[in-house]
Formats: C-alpha cells, sequence, structure tokens
C-alpha cells in the first residue's frame, strides 16, 4: 500500500512504497512520479 505523510511544520511529504522504500519530498507532483515510477528508485 502506498502512503502519503505530511512532515509537520514544513513544507515536506514523506513517501512510503508497498515495498517498503521511503523518500522525502517538496514537489507532490514529483512525489508521485516518483511512487508511480516503481520499482525505478525503489529498493
Ligand atoms: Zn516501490
Amino acid at each position: 500500500m502506498n502512503r502519503v505523510l505530511w512532515v509537520p511544520g514544513t513544507d515536506w511529504l514523506h513517501a512510503i512504497c508497498h515495498c517498503g522504500a521511503e523518500r522525502d519530498f517538496d514537489d507532490p507532483v514529483a512525489l508521485w512520479d516518483w511512487l508511480l515510477a516503481h520499482p525505478e528508485g525503489h529498493r
């Protein structure tokens, strides 16, 4: 299951892929590009 969490006190979003990969983004578009690009960039 993919999850997107807002990091309180910041403009950052924390994305968690269903595969367990995690990454922080300040751009929602880049976040979804990364999330939906699975498994590219995930490990
Ligand atoms: Zn993934």
